[in-house]
């Protein structure tokens, strides 16, 4: 069911100026596939009127879980599919997180809310238009879901870029999509896939391709010109800063560097503000201003009239009034409704 958020209309608020508007849906799940070792997709089903760029991510919430824990029931997932695609699919490293535990478990038919951004923030991470310019994705291990869906919605457009992807991963039985991943830079000579295994002796398989961490060498050995791609890395924080600062070491500007940090809870928070908490607050607070200012009249009234007369005792009344509507607003503020309106700070609710 689509809860499309109308009262925006209503209240005046221009949709197209406000970039963090979302669609949210309930959405069933159609199955679930072990794709690397504790590393799930799970498949839902597509509504209709569900649309995503590659690469774009999602909040999802579980709908009354059985359990919970204090990092709550929401989670920002990749979509690992393309637009083209008739489901929806994500991909996830299985935890003994409360939200993931009930991801697992979960059967066929049951349904969870996702939310996304209607105007995704193009240029962050998004592939560049300049087609004589090369992408080159630095990726570790569960960070390959955005890469995935870019890599195969560029191949599916028939993008002409020159793509690299640089994949590294502990051992092979650790990295998502590798089949997939190979299958496509056999059919399609503008991608090329290196992928890397840091931990080879862990391994029970065979490895022909690298072993080690993505650095300067390895760069240059494939990609010859260091300078001028452009270069995205997605996963978590330890990843992204590694690749950054490799990146940094070679003098590539920022600019030329595209990231996306899992990790960086806090700052998606901010930008996936919900609006339909947004409108509430704004009700919230709107009727708040209003008993104060019903206060303060009721209160100086009531001063008027008991002495009849305009008096500095009435005046300090009047003061007193104000000052204990205050003092009222203010433990609400702290007390009740930083509760109720879920401000605890950098919490994903
Ligand atoms: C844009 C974006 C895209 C992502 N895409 C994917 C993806 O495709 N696949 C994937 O596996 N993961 C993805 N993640 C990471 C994902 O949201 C989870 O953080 C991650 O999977 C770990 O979840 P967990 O339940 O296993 O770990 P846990 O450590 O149990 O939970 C991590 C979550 O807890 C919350 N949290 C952490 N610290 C605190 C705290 N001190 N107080 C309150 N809450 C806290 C955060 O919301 C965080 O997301 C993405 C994150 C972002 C920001």
């Amino acid at each position: 069911m689509k809860h499309y958020n109308m009262l925006l209309g209503h209240l005046g608020l221009d949709k197209s100026m406000n970039s963090m508007e979302k669609a949210s849906f309930e959405i069933a799940l159609k199955g679930k596939k072990l794709i690397a070792e504790r590393t799930y997709e799970f498949i839902f089903e597509k509504p209709q009127e569900f649309h995503f760029n590659a690469g774009q991510h999602v909040r999802m919430t579980l709908l009354n879980p059985p359990e919970t824990d204090s990092k709550g029931n929401s989670r920002f997932l990749t979509l690992a599919n393309t637009p083209k695609d008739k489901d929806l699919i994500v991909a996830m490293r299985m935890t003994d997180s409360a939200f993931k535990r009930v991801l697992g478990k979960m059967q066929i038919g049951e349904k969870v809310l996702i939310q996304i951004l209607l105007h995704s923030p193009h240029g962050s991470f998004v592939i560049h238009d300049d087609p004589s310019i090369p992408a080159v994705f630095l990726i570790g291990g569960i960070g390959i879901v955005p890469a995935y869906s870019m890599i195969k919605d560029a191949i599916e457009r028939k993008l002409p870029h020159k793509i690299f992807l640089f994949y590294s991963n502990r051992r092979p039985e650790d990295a998502p999509y590798l089949d997939e991943l190979q299958n496509l830079a056999k059919q399609n000579p503008k991608f090329t896939l290196i992928a890397t295994m840091t931990q080879m002796e862990k391994s029970k398989k065979s490895w022909q391709g690298e072993t080690g961490f993505i650095d300067q060498v390895m760069l240059k050995k494939y990609l010859g010109d260091l300078k001028s791609p452009i270069y995205y890395t997605a996963g978590l924080s330890e990843m992204v800063n590694a690749m950054k600062a490799l990146l940094k070491e070679i003098g590539i500007n920022e600019e030329s560097i595209h990231s996306e940090d899992f990790s960086n809870f806090k700052m998606s928070m901010m930008n996936m503000t919900d609006n339909s908490k947004r409108i509430k607050n704004y009700f919230l607070f709107g009727g708040i201003g209003l008993m104060i200012i019903l206060g303060v009249i009721v209160h100086s009234s009531l001063a008027v009239l008991l002495f009849n007369a305009f008096s500095l005792k009435n005046l300090s009344y009047f003061t007193i009034g104000i000052i204990l509507v205050i003092i009222i607003f203010k433990i609400l503020v702290i007390f009740k409704f930083k509760h109720h309106l879920g401000f605890k700070h950098g919490e994903e609710k």
